[in-house]
This record gives structure tokens, sequence and C-alpha cells, in this order.
């Protein structure tokens, strides 16, 4: 009996629990566990929800979730013995114990995968065996005992997916979804795997408990194949047992691992999610989430609300039948086709193709890892793109080959439209030099403002051009082969290729790429992958990269960018197998790489994706980045030494009166100009506190104005660039016009304004890189750090953190440093 059938007061045992397995995952954690005792303590008046007691607890279902619970009657001693009028409930009783006894085991595979052989030889029965397809056209039951259980077989028609092209196949999914059977033994043909492997998917989809059949395990082993399918059952999260029918080889196997399945203590199951890829599963979350709904539970609890998702993805006829049913059907309609036109638009695609692709990119990632076959014929174009760039020894190799190209172009494309938008800003502030009265408004817009964002804004192309290669790699399907590449690496390093997506996005933004762990299940691999997460250098870095190397390093700038880059991964893997054998013990899941079939992105994602970042960088410009310059101008800028300012006035007017010609005349001016400048900026609260911590950074080779650069970079790290152009005077460079001086220029020109090294050159490539290196690994910015108290939920990690990566920063710079100085 099931629970809803329960009288008032009656106290009930648990022996079995039906529906979908996120309904069943909600229940055993409300104490809904087989043997629990449950009390049904009352019923609402329309006999819905209804109210029981479990664990002390009062806990109100609904019918429709109480109908999934199987009971038994609680039996005691003196009513099985004394009670004449008991001896009927004894009965019954025992009736009940058996139903947690009972496995229902639907039978589901391709046609002549060897179901009804395997069918007839497990229950002794003997149902007709084709060597055709269409011979089982409806269902057949048998059962057997074993160890003290019985188990029911349902032979069902075998089909090759469970869309609802075919009788077969609605025939089939509506079994399912209607008897909810307890297992669903899914048959393979070894032989054939890639394609039997396709309804695997689906029944990962609907969420249901599988035991996979290898069958014909014969014909595989009769060709030389070497396939490690227990690996292949933990990345998929269900057991695989090799069999072959006609020889009764391994069915004890079998039905001992479908009662382990059944009995809830098979380790390696584990509902996985099948990757669709970005649009698809954005698409899904949506539908989903108007999908579940209190209202809907009739429907959820045994139908999971992703397949429904993914099952109207794919236009599925057969799933309206089953949204009807829902409460806010026509929302979900809505949605729906709201997402499908979205789709089709920006991808140039149809979702019912993008999901199939998805999951053959599913089971071809899921069998590279496991299935080798020496003699394999290489069908598909995929494949063959596949084999050389996952090759084990050219993969790699292209694959850093790919990220050297990345940056090179990033940095040479990215000049041209640079030097527009320099003589853009410079522009506006020769307008407002010409146009403003002289004042401290006029400073600030034309040094706090102007400097601070102009100098930063003219990155905006090169991280466009970043974003444009990251987002190609993606949509083309290079990223998921990288990744996969990659995961036999990570392995060393103690994550696995799950983690490396997350990796790559760093490079965008280390606040996206932290929010992007959440799709690494183990709790322990999603802290590491968040926690080496800032060394993959973000783009924010990339404007100080740039602006260094193209005045130090011109002739290299992309070489010596992309070694940072390298070092930043190097360290990152460096840290990872630390942190794995101090803080986290190790235990690991494999997950399946997917690998999706290559395509030509289209112009409209690929465009939307760089406006899309385009955006964002825009919006810091304005915001964080803004008020960021300002405040390093203003600490610069105060506290104004008045008597001096008369000073440096009186001398200008000095200098006009001696009536020199007007070259020398603006040379004379510009020298005080600068002199009071430097003056007045070492002399500021900016000054003063720069001075201070410069001992602590001289072994680096930075001077207090570096110092500064790089304490104001820890709102955003664009804001050392900004602050930068608005500590670096122009001192000494008498032989350029004023206007033609530009950031190059003023970081060449610099030189250490006290200590040993006074008057030396302070960007000397030793310096550049140890400053690159530091800005690499140091504080990752305020917006990460934030994200990582989000996403750990604790202020423990963010802290650490920020005391971690700071102290490795001075570490390795100083080593640096120290070491580079010696020769
Ligand atoms: P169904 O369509 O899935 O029910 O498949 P059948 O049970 O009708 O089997 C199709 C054919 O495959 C029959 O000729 C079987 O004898 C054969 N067969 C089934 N299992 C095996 C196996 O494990 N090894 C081999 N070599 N043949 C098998
Ligand atoms: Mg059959």
């Amino acid at each position: 009996m099931n629970l809803s059938e329960a009288h008032i007061g009656e106290i009930l045992t648990i022996v079995k629990l039906k529906g979908s397995g996120a309904f069943r995952k909600r229940m055993l954690e409300m104490g809904f566990v087989k043997g629990e005792k449950v009390e049904l303590v009352k019923k609402a008046p329309l006999q819905d929800p209804i109210e029981y007691k479990i664990l002390g607890y009062n806990i109100s279902l609904r019918r429709a979730e109480a109908d999934l619970v199987i009971v038994t009657k609680e039996l005691s001693k003196e009513n099985i013995f004394f009670s004449s009028d008991d001896i009927k409930e004894q009965k019954e009783g025992l009736n009940f114990e058996h139903e947690g006894k009972e496995i229902v085991v639907a039978i589901m595979g391709n046609p002549n995968s060897g179901k009804t052989t395997l069918f007839n030889f497990l229950s002794g029965s003997n149902e007709h065996v084709g060597n055709y397809s269409g011979v089982t056209v409806a269902s057949k039951e048998s059962q057997l005992e074993y160890k003290g259980y019985t188990i029911r077989l349902v032979d069902l028609p075998g089909t090759y997916s469970l869309s609802s092209y075919t009788p077969e196949e609605v025939y089939a999914r509506n079994y399912i979804v209607d008897t909810l059977p307890d297992i669903v033994l899914n048959v393979l043909d070894a032989g054939n795997l890639q394609r039997n492997l396709f309804l695997t998917t689906q029944l990962i989809d609907m969420d249901l408990r599988i035991v996979a059949a290898l069958n014909m395990f014969d014909d595989l082993e009769k060709r030389s194949v070497d396939f490690d399918y227990d690996f292949l059952g933990k990345m998929i999260g269900l057991p695989f047992v090799p069999t072959v029918a006609p020889k009764k080889i391994g069915l004890d196997n079998l039905l001992d691992k479908i009662i382990d399945v059944f009995e809830d203590r098979e380790p390696v199951v584990r509902h996985i999610h099948i990757n669709y890829g970005k649009a698809i599963e954005k698409a899904i979350q949506a539908i989903q989430s108007v999908i579940k709904i209190p209202d809907n539970y009739h429907v959820i609890n045994t139908v999971s609300p992703r397949f429904i998702a993914i099952k109207l993805l794919e236009k599925d006829k057969e799933i309206e039948s089953l949204v009807a049913r829902l409460y806010n059907a026509k929302e979900v309609k809505e949605v729906t086709d709201y997402r499908i036109k979205k789709i089709a638009l920006h991808l140039k695609e149809d979702t019912n193709t993008l999901v199939t692709e998805a999951k053959y990119g599913f089971i071809r990632g899921a069998l590279k890892e496991t299935y080798h076959e020496s003699d394999e014929p290489i069908e598909d174009k995929t494949k063959r793109i596949d084999n050389f760039l996952t090759h084990k020894w050219f993969g790699f190799p292209f694959f850093i080959f790919m990220l050297w190209l990345m940056f090179q172009l990033t940095f040479w494309l990215g000049n041209y439209p640079m030097e527009w938008i320099d003589s853009l800003v410079n522009w506006s502030k020769e307008l407002l030099n010409a146009h403003m009265a002289d004042g401290m408004l006029k400073d600030l817009l034309l040094d706090g403002v102007l400097n601070g964002v102009g100098g930063v804004i003219i990155f905006l192309p090169n991280i466009l051009i970043l974003f444009f290669f990251i987002s190609l790699m993606e949509d083309t399907g290079y990223m998921a082969r990288a990744a996969f590449i990659m995961d036999k690496l990570m392995h060393k390093i103690g994550l696995h290729g799950r983690s490396f997506m997350p990796l790559i996005m760093g490079f965008g933004c280390n606040v996206p790429a932290i929010m992007a762990t959440r799709t690494i299940e183990n709790k322990n691999d999603r802290l590491l992958t968040i926690l080496i997460n800032p060394f993959m250098s973000c783009s924010a870095r990339l404007p100080v990269y740039i602006l260094i190397t193209a005045a130090v390093f011109p002739n290299h700038a992309g070489n010596v960018i992309f070694i940072i880059y390298m070092v930043g991964i190097l360290i990152a893997a460096l840290i990872a197998i630390l942190f794995k054998k101090l803080l986290f013990k190790k235990e690991e899941t494999p997950f399946v790489m997917e690998l999706p079939p290559y395509r030509l992105p289209t112009f409209v994602s690929t465009a939307k994706h760089m406006w899309h970042k385009a955006y964002q960088y825009l919006q810091k410009m304005g915001g964080i980045i803004l008020i960021a310059s300002v405040l390093v101008w203003a600490l610069g800028y105060f506290p104004i030494n008045k008597k001096r300012k008369i000073a440096f006035e009186n001398q200008k007017q000095e200098i006009y009166l001696q009536k020199k010609s007007i070259q020398e005349e603006e040379n004379l001016i510009h020298k005080i100009e600068n002199q009071y400048n430097a003056e007045r900026l070492s002399s500021s609260y900016i000054g003063r506190f720069g001075k201070a911590i410069e001992p602590a950074l001289r072994p680096l080779g930075f001077d207090w104005r570096m110092g500064i650069a790089i304490i104001s970079g820890i709102p955003a790290k664009e804001v050392i660039v900004s602050t930068m152009s608005v500590l670096f005077t122009d001192d000494d460079i008498l032989d350029i016009p004023k206007k033609e001086i530009d950031m190059s220029t003023k970081i060449r020109a610099q030189v250490y304004d006290s200590g040993r090294k006074k008057g030396e050159k302070l960007f000397t490539p030793n310096t550049a890189f140890s400053f690159l290196l530091f800005i690499l690994i140091y504080f990752p910015c305020v917006a990460t750090l934030a994200a990582v108290r989000k996403e750990t939920n604790s202020w423990k990690w963010p802290i650490f953190m920020f005391l971690y990566t700071t102290i490795l920063a001075y570490l390795v710079s100083f080593s640096y440093y120290q070491i580079a100085q010696l020769f």
C-alpha cells in the first residue's frame, strides 16, 4: 500500500520510495528512509495535503507525493501469535513486507541489443527472440526470485531513443513515466556503444536509477579493444556489467548490481547532468524555473523537470501532453518558444539539433577517455580533427601555440585602435586645457579624471580582442578540446578538466570564473579551483602588462605577456598541488569531458559576446575606476602647500619677464613645472604613504610610486595604469614636445628619486619584470574577493586568499629581482 491510503493514527513502516531521482533525494533528506516508521497525523479537508509524523517531526505531504511512498503496516508479536482476527492482518503484513523486496526492472535498449535474450535467460521464460528489429511490439513480463528478492522483469520494445518518432518509443516512455519502475536495465550492444549510449543519455536526463548491461561482450572481446567500463561508469554515474546473454555470462553480476542500486548502496550511482552547452543550458534553466513550482509537484515528482525542459527544447510532440498537465502549462510553453526563437536567432541553429549534437559530444568525450580500439575506422570529420587536436603529442603544444597566438594578436591588433582612442583622449585634454580657467577643478578633470580613466580606456580594444578569441575558441568547440587535453594534466595537479573552464574564463575576469565553479560538484575541488583562479591573469591586468611591456620590451611585448600568463598558469599548478596536499584530502569524482561537434560561430553570437564585455568594461570605467582615479589624484594633490605654490607662480612670472624665445620659455616652464609637481607629489598624503612603505619594496626593485600604484590596484587592477598616469610626471623629457609625450615615453624616462640608486632608470627590464610578476600574483581585486566570499559563504577564504597571494607575490618578485640582479 502507499502512504496516502493510511488511516489517521496508523503507524507504518517505509519499504520503498518511487518517483524521480530529485523527488527521492528530497524525501530521503526529510527522513523517508526505508525501515523508518511514519504516522499519519491528520488529513486536510480535501484529503490533500496529509500530515505525517516522522523522526519526531510533523511533515505535510501532498497526496501525489504520499502516493509514491510504499509502506507496510506494523506488526507486533502479540498480533501475530494471539489474535485470530489478526491472522488476516499478518498475512497482509507479509504481503506488504514483500513489496519492499520486490524490484520492478524495466529492460530498455536499442533493437537487437539482446534484451529479449537477456529477459529469457534471466527469468527462464521463453519469449521469442529475433535477429531483426520490431519483434517485441508490446511489453512482456516475467519474474524471478533471487537472493530473497522478487525481480519483476518487463521487456520493453527496442528503441534508439526516447523521442516520440515511433510507437515503440512512445510506448517505452509512457511505460516509464506511468509505472515508475524501480530500476531501468539499459541493455547495450557493447560492440556499438556510440549509438547505443544515445538512449542512455536520455535515461540519464530522466534521472532514473539505471544499471547498464554491456551485452554482446563476446563480440567486443574478439576485437582488440581496450575498454575501461568501470571508469566509464564512474564518470557517468551508473554501473556497467558485461554480459553475454545466450551464454548466461554475467547474469548474476547483473542481478547483484540491480539489488545494490535498488538498496541505494552502489557507490557508483550518481545523478549527473549532461552538459548541453551554454545556450541550451541557459534555456533549460529558464524553462525549469517556471516548471519547478509547488503546484506542479504532481508531475515533477515522477518526471524530472530537467527532462521536461530538454524534451521541450527538442520540440518533442508527446511531451506536450505531459506539459498540459502542468498548472502553468501556458507559461511554460511561452518561455520555451521564446528560448527556442532566441537560440535560433543567435546561433542560427535548431535547439533540437543542438541537444542531439551535445549528447553525441558527451558520448564521444566519454568514449574517447575509456574506449580505445586499435583498428578503429575513423568515420566522421569531427573525429578526424579531434585525432589531431587531442593527440597525445601534438594536442598540448598546439594548445599552447593557440594561446601564444591569441596574446600576440591581442597585442598587435589592439595597437591600431589604441592610437585612435589615445588621440581622442589627448584632444579632449587640450580642449579642456584651452577652455577652462586654471584651478582645482581643472586639475581634477585633467589630472584625475581624464588621465586616470583615459589611461585605462585605451585598452578597451585589447580587451575586446581577447574576449573575441576566447568566445571564438568556445563557440567553435575548440575550448572543449582544450579542456579535454588538459584533463590529464589537471589530474596531475589534483583537479580535473571540469576545473579548466573556470580557469580559462579567469583570463577574462575572475569574478564570473569563480561563479562558474558551481559546475564542480566536489566541494574541495571547487574550493581549490576558486583559490587558484586569480593566477589566471584577468583582462584587467592586461593594460598594465601592455603598458609596461610596450615601454620596456618594445620588440618582445607579445612574448613577455605570454610568458607572464604562463608563469601564472605554472604558479596555479604548483599552488594547487601544494594545497591539495596540505588543505584537502584526495577524493575524486571523474567526469565526462564533452567533445561537441565543431561549428562555425555566428557573427551575431560573437558580436553579442564582445558587446557585453565592452559594456561591462565601460561600466567599470565609469564606476570604480573613476572613483579610484579621483581618490588617487586627491591624495596626491593635498595637502596644498600655499607658500610653495606662490613661489612657483612667481618663478613662472619671472621667466615670462625674461623675454626669451618661445621655445626656450616653454622648456623652462616645463622644467620648473615638473620640479614643482614632483615635490608636491612626494609631500602629498599619497607621497608620504608611498615613502613610508618604500623600504619594504626596494628589495623588489620598486620605488614609492610603484608601491602606490600597486596599492591603488586593490579596487580594480586597471587602476594601476591610471595611477601611474597620474603619478609619473614627465620630468627630464625635454627633447619631445609635451603634447607628444605618451605613457611609454614617460615610463622609460622615470628615475629613482632617492636612495642609493637616485638618478638611475626606474624601469630596467629586471624591475619591469619583477613588477609584472607582482601584479600577476598579488591581491585579486575587491570584486573577486566578494565573489569568493559569496561562493564559499565564509570570510575565511577571501581573507586567506588576500594574504597568501600578496605574500606569494612578494616572495616571487623578491626572489626574481635579487637573482636577476646578480647577472
Ligand atoms: P532485442 O531486439 O534487443 O530483444 O534482441 P534479441 O534478444 O532479440 O537478440 C538479437 C540477437 O542477438 C539474437 O540473435 C541473439 O541470439 C543475439 N544475442 C543476444 N545477446 C547476445 C550476446 O551477448 N552475444 C552474442 N554474440 N549474441 C547475442
Ligand atoms: Mg526483443
